[in-house]
């Protein structure tokens, strides 16, 4: 099993080959491994045992990519899950027949994003679910699933192992130097995907931990060196998105400690919303930072 997981998302997902319910959903923030769980589930409950260290049949399809009674549902460049997706699902389930011994596992993959439409057609198929078929519901968040889908499925939380556990545990899997794992999971925001990811690309590690740096010292600076600052971040294309956020961060924590002054915190975390809007507007980003760097 994935040993990213925090342990006690893990030891729910290994009581489930235990139990009779057939719908799940695991939920959490995003790179936590919610798919990559669902996914060890689907060839957990298919293992027929292994001898020694031979892979059993079924694990050689599901390491192939070839196992043929998993289906797994996702946005595929759409911006929503869309009823149509739900009833060929419910085509496919019907069509084919079921012969073999294992389990039939659906992923439906960013099932926060599902429409309400899809939602009930998929509910109509949880509440009498083909023999043999267990559901997973991969989502972010579970208030954005029907209270009545909800309620069909048995939640898992997937709650983030914070700086610290990240840092251990890209100490133990990557050999990592404990100050170069602190780095990575300081620059990765506590999302442990996005902590190994980075540790294969230092370039990007080093880009955020620049972005990180600038978001404490920013509104400390003076105007002009904010507005140097601007142009630098304009030439090296910089994730203003990320930086945007790093800045949040900051901003609120000066904010509950005191640091500075409540007016000016809340002054500064308005430019910052003006920002993101501005992002989301396609103003030019240099504009919309400059005014940043002005108004912070
Ligand atoms: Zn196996």
């Amino acid at each position: 099993m994935n040993t990213l997981l925090h342990a006690r998302a893990l030891s729910q997902i290994e009581a489930i080959t235990a139990t009779s319910n057939r719908s799940y959903v695991f939920h959490g923030a995003r790179s936590l491994g919610k798919a990559t769980a669902a996914a060890e589930l689907a060839r957990a409950l298919n293992c027929q045992g292994h001898d020694g260290s031979a892979l059993c049949g079924s694990c050689k399809q599901f390491e192939a990519g070839t196992y043929p009674d998993l289906i797994t549902i996702g946005l595929e460049d759409r911006a929503s899950i869309v009823i149509e997706q739900i009833r060929g699902l419910v085509q496919t389930l019907s069509l084919s027949s079921y012969y073999s011994s294992g389990v039939r596992v659906v992923i439906i993959d960013d099932a926060h994003l599902m429409t309400t439409e899809a939602q009930n057609a998929l509910l109509k198929l949880i509440e009498e679910p083909p023999p043999h078929t267990i559901f997973i519901l991969v989502a972010e968040r579970l208030e954005s699933l029907l209270v009545t889908v909800r309620s069909r499925c048995q939640a898992v939380h997937f709650a983030p192992p914070g700086e610290a556990g990240i840092a251990g545990l890209l100490e133990r899997q990557l050999g990592l130097k404990p100050s170069d794992a602190s780095r990575l999971a300081a620059a990765a925001s506590g999302a442990p995907g996005l902590a190994f990811r980075l540790a294969t690309d230092p370039a990007e590690a080093e880009a955020r931990l620049e972005l990180a740096r600038l978001a404490v010292s920013l509104p400390a600076a003076g105007r002009f060196e904010r507005l140097l600052a601007a142009g630098r971040l304009i030439a090296a294309k910089a994730d203003l998105w990320q930086l945007s956020r790093a800045l949040q961060a900051q901003l609120t924590a000066q904010l509950r400690t005191g640091a500075v002054p409540a007016l000016s915190a809340a002054r500064s975390l308005q430019a910052l919303e003006l920002f993101r809007r501005q992002l989301n507007a396609k103003v030019s980003a240099r504009v919309a930072l400059e005014r940043l760097m002005l108004e912070l």
